[in-house]
């Protein structure tokens, strides 16, 4: 058993006995450094992890590592630099993240999209650029296109948000309709599928539209992981999937984390996820960024010089979605202003985000996805009228830390949450700031969240 084989066995264990958000936020990138004479070198991201890993979650860590190594004896963490260490094919937990950046591309391009099939024609093999971080994925992609139902049933791609799944899906789709025309093909988000199936229900049309779909020759479900805890739709979906399956049919199915992660998948909905192909797509290294800016600049016809991407580049390191929108706000500056695109331009348009470092970028916005995502409460909610008492203290600690962290005006945290009165913000971080000081579980909260705000 290799270190990452006995890592990835023990967080299996670990994520079973702690909490989901404690697992993402604290297990993330992390890895087995050594064994040797029964101890173990754990590499963590940070110092706070490394303290958290060592005082609360020791006692998981070595019962989990023992029960699948019993001569395991000792842990101890060393801060390490994860991309560095060349683990990023098997990112299992790193591939937990959730969106951070609500703004789609989808909506930018909606005019073109293909209705039969909601193909996005922009979305190709041609114009997807390989790197180290995407090129498994890309390869099963691709393989796919070429032996449609025949390789890798279902194939299974998961990652964070922004970093191409999408884009590669839907290559799949447009590679196949160049080639064959007459195959039908159907891209459907798992949330339209979805309510698609609750309409169905409603004008008593099930069976209408499970029809529908056994007519397809590849069908590409995205972003499944919104299905968890959809329990009718779910059940649904296996059938649509069965009978997909049995007849040779190809499916492609994108998530943000692998299937094992998805809490409340049905079992036998996760074991047939995990019976085809599953490949991950982490964040792409610099020069992959460069290559895609150059990629992106060239489809625009604009001219990028090397020394301007890679300003770029090095400084918008998250995801691809906002590496395009930040070479998008640049190409729409130089418009405007009928100035070429030179480092001393970019650094003047892209100042806000770049030069004030993190906190700047931390948006009311995030803060409300980060608190809404973890306390599994929608985002409408959250920001709206209601007294639901889960609902109040998720609101309360998004309060909270706008203050702390965007250092936020009350009146405006009150206008974040559907015009509240100021009274309501100062009120709600003072309680939060109060309880802190005896309540261990919410402290803790507010250190993961805080983490979280940062890091996803
Ligand atoms: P996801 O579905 O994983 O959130 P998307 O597929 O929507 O991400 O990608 C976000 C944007 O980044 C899209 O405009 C997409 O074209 C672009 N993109 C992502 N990865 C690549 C890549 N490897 N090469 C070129 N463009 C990419
Ligand atoms: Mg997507």
């Amino acid at each position: 058993m290799t270190h990452n084989e006995l890592w990835q066995a023990a967080l299996g264990e670990i994520e079973l006995s702690i909490s989901r958000a404690n697992f993402i936020t604290w297990f993330k990138n992390t890895a087995i450094l050594s064994l040797k004479n029964g101890k173990v070198i754990i590499g963590v991201p940070n110092g706070f992890a490394k303290e958290w890993l060592e005082n609360k979650y020791r006692s998981y860590i070595l019962k989990a590592l023992q029960n699948i190594q019993g001569d395991i004896k000792e842990i101890n963490c060393v801060i390490y630099n994860y991309d560095d260490f060349g683990l990023n094919k098997t990112k299992s937990v790193d591939a937990l993240k959730k969106p951070s950046c609500p703004v789609s591309i989808k909506d930018i391009s909606a005019g073109i999209i293909n209705e039969e099939n909601n193909l996005n024609p922009r979305y190709t093999f041609e114009s997807f650029v390989v790197g180290e971080n995407n090129e498994l994925a890309r390869a099963a992609c691709w393989a796919v296109s070429q032996n449609l139902g025949k390789m890798y049933n279902p194939l299974f791609i998961y990652g964070g948000v922004g970093l191409g799944k999408t884009h590669l899906l839907q290559s799949i789709g447009n590679e196949i309709l160049k080639n064959c025309p007459e195959k039908k093909v159907r891209y459907v988000t798992a949330e339209r599928f979805a309510s698609e199936l609750i309409d169905s229900i409603k004008n008593q049309k099930v069976d209408l539209f499970k029809q529908s779909y056994q007519k397809i020759d590849l069908l590409i479900i995205d972003d499944v992981q919104f299905l968890s805890g959809k329990e009718k739709t779910q059940h649904e979906f296996f059938h649509v999937f069965n009978a997909l399956y049995q007849l040779n049919k190809q499916i492609v199915i994108s998530s943000d984390r692998p299937p094992k992660a998805i809490p409340t998948l049905e079992e036998r909905l996760r074991s047939r996820f995990e019976g085809g192909m599953i490949a991950d797509i982490n964040r792409p290294d610099l020069e992959t960024r460069i290559a895609i800016l150059k990629t992106k600049s060239a489809e625009k016809n604009v001219d990028l010089s090397e020394e301007t991407a890679r300003f770029i580049a090095e400084n918008i390191k998250s995801n691809i979605r906002e590496l395009e929108g930040a070479l998008n706000r640049v190409i729409a500056a130089s418009d405007l202003e009928q100035s070429k695109i030179t480092l001393l331009f970019v650094k003047k348009v892209l100042s806000d985000i770049i030069s004030s470092g993190r906190r700047k970028s931390v948006h009311y916005q995030h803060i409300i996805k980060v608190v809404s995502d973890f306390y599994d409460v929608r985002v409408e909610d959250l920001t709206t009228k209601g007294r639901r008492k889960e609902v109040a203290l998720a609101r309360q600690i998004a309060m909270y830390l706008m203050r702390i962290e965007l250092n936020a005006s009350y009146p405006g945290i009150g206008e974040q949450f559907g015009g509240r009165d100021h009274t309501t913000a100062l009120y709600a971080f003072e309680k939060i700031n109060k309880e802190i000081e005896g309540n261990e579980n919410l402290k803790e909260a507010i250190v993961a969240l805080r983490e979280k705000i940062y890091t996803l």
